[in-house]
């Protein structure tokens, strides 16, 4: 049974800590900070044994090298379409991986956009299904389109969006109170937005993520994933000034809206 712990890093990222009910081992997901994951390996007295990687920028992948100097025989897991030093193992969505010591199983999706070659790793049992999405989908909102592109995005967040609604969407940043504030210049009158936001802030208050969120929350609430939404569309149309015929480009529209006006 997966176990997480999260792993705060540089002022917003979230590096996952993967390990199961024996709390003995971990994997790590997007380590670009090596020394705040050696802390929490030695807090937890757990033993590093995989890193997996979700795409190549580097408050992903900066702690790799420090990590292997320390651990230097575990696997480095990351995506095949991008070219990161230090990979063992090259993985696209036909290539699913069993981590032996924790008897743990990862589904790979291919959900390029954010960069060209991104993927994500998903893993279900009995207690939760589970995705670790880097910077694709964040919590109430998406990532931004670096080397992707934004065609490849939607059809991306389209796949996540298909997965079981009550998987935990663990995303790489804490974002989710600045996507709420743009959600709201799409979805003014979304009551679900007013109590998203409204808990949010309680759990901030409090000191705590706003992350992992679950996927049927962000099917109410991401105007990034409600690209077929009447009311959506009407607001893209309105802020694009012209009819837009398909979801896709009712997501470019809002998208670019975001980075030119609201970041
Ligand atoms: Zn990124």
């Amino acid at each position: 049974m997966l176990h997480v712990i999260s792993v705060p890093a540089f002022s917003d990222n979230y590096i996952w800590l993967l390990s199961n009910e024996e709390k003995k081992y971990a994997a790590i997901v997007d380590p670009g900070d090596a020394q705040v994951v050696l802390e929490a390996l030695e807090q937890q007295q757990m033993q590093a044994i995989a890193i997996l990687i979700t795409h190549h920028h580097s408050d992903h992948i900066g702690g790799i090298a420090k990590l292997l100097h320390k651990y230097p025989d575990i696997p480095v897991y990351g995506p095949a379409g991008e070219s990161i030093p230090n990979i063992h193992y090259p993985l696209d969505a036909n290539k699913p991986i069993y981590l032996d010591k924790l008897d743990l199983n990862f589904d790979i999706l291919d959900i390029p956009g954010h960069t060209v070659g991104h993927i994500a790793y998903y893993h279900a049992d009995e207690n939760a299904k589970s995705l670790f999405c880097g910077d694709t989908l964040f919590a109430n909102g998406c990532g931004r389109v670096f080397d992707g592109s934004l065609k490849d995005l939607h059809d991306s967040l389209q796949q996540i969006a298909a997965l079981p609604e009550d998987t935990l969407i663990y995303c790489a940043h804490e974002y989710t109170l600045d996507n709420i504030g743009f959600a709201k210049w799409v979805e003014p009158d979304n009551q679900d937005l007013d109590l998203r936001q409204q808990a949010c802030w309680e759990l901030v208050d409090n000191n705590h993520a706003t992350v992992p969120s679950k996927l049927a929350l962000e099917l109410k609430t991401n105007p990034f994933l409600r690209t077929h939404i009447p009311t959506v569309i009407a607001r893209a149309e309105e802020v694009a000034n012209r009819k837009l015929n398909s979801a896709s480009e009712v997501f470019a529209v809002l998208r670019i809206w975001k980075d030119t006006e609201y970041d």
